[in-house]
């Protein structure tokens, strides 16, 4: 995983990435949520019985970044529609008693797809420290 992670970020930030082709429904995937800015689907390799990706529609441009560290005020409206696209995802999963969201960024971050993602995970208890 971790090699996986530095081997991504060797890329150049604006690369395509997997989830443009999600996007661009190049390649399948289990969508449960999907507007005009937000697209949220099923991870292919769930941590937790529900385990969904939240992600802007547009990486560069005005409406997304890679990672992070690049995002620009331009972006704090992306950012907030994420964070609020999770809780409206949350509602419809049926999490009432909680979830986790988790941003993994950079090699030390273990982030392996650069292209801005939270992950939404629930239906189980979590646990802290995260590894
Ligand atoms: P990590 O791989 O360490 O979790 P990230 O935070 O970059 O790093 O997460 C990328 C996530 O994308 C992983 O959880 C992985 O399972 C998921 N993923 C990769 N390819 C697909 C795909 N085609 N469909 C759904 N999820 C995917």
């Amino acid at each position: 995983e971790k090699e996986a992670a530095l081997a991504a970020a060797a890329l150049p930030a604006d690369s395509p990435t997997i989830f443009d082709k999600i996007i661009n429904k190049e390649i399948p995937a289990n969508v449960v949520y999907e507007d005009d800015k937000v697209l949220a689907f099923r991870d292919i390799n769930p941590q937790a019985p529900i385990h969904i990706l939240l992600i802007p529609k547009v990486k560069d441009g005005l409406s997304g970044v890679s990672k992070v560290p690049e995002a620009e005020e331009r972006h704090i409206e992306i950012l907030g529609r994420l964070l609020y696209t999770a809780k409206l995802v949350a509602k419809q999963e049926g999490l009432e008693d909680g979830f986790r969201l988790v941003i993994n960024d950079g090699p030390s971050g273990c982030q392996s797809v650069y292209h801005l993602h939270i992950h939404l995970l629930g239906g189980r208890q979590m646990n802290w420290p995260p590894g």
